[in-house]
């Protein structure tokens, strides 16, 4: 896997402080799409022990972060190295809230097993393709209306997608 981005602390992908980190890699080919340079596989840096752990290290050592989002590209290319990282991730911060964008939609994560054991890693996944006819700046947190905000645990308990509502 490869990493095309890393922002220490951002506003934009998810509520309060985050750390945001790129995959790269993606073929929904989304028209209208805000990064394309994503979509190739080869694009940025190779996701090395190394750079995973000086990035961990680095969310560690912030305290002022509300969280971390994963997004891209779509981290769903990706899953069994993501999953990887979050399982860290959440046993070096456990008090971080996890978000990852994806152009899958959450039930179609929840029918393939390597998708779903990373969707079970978050907290709230943002989901659904970028849709330009549906796109509205207004919109916290995501491009166009359909996008969904996922409440994981709450979808996995029920056994049903369930929303989550920004406060
Ligand atoms: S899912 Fe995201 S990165 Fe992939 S094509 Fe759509 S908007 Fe672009």
């Amino acid at each position: 896997m490869n990493v095309c981005g890393y922002i220490p602390e951002s506003i934009n992908e998810g509520p309060g402080l985050r750390a945001v980190l790129f995959v790269s890699g993606c073929r929904h080919a989304c028209a209208g799409c805000f990064n394309t340079d994503s979509w190739d596989f080869e694009a940025g840096e190779p996701f090395t022990e190394e750079l995973s752990a000086s990035i961990l290290q680095d969310i560690v050592d912030n305290p002022l972060l509300d969280g971390v989002t994963l997004c891209g590209g779509d981290p769903f290319f990706s899953p069994e190295e993501c999953a990887a990282f979050v399982r860290k991730l959440r046993t070096l911060c456990p008090g971080k809230s996890i978000w990852a964008y994806t152009g899958f939609t959450f039930e179609a994560l929840m029918r393939q097993p390597k998708l779903r054991e990373l969707a079970k890693q978050c907290d709230v996944i943002v989901d659904g393709k970028f849709q330009l006819e549906l796109r509205d700046v207004s919109l916290p947190f995501r491009g166009s209306s359909n996008q969904r905000f996922i409440d994981v645990s709450a979808s996995l308990e029920r056994g049903e997608t369930v929303e989550y509502v920004l406060r």
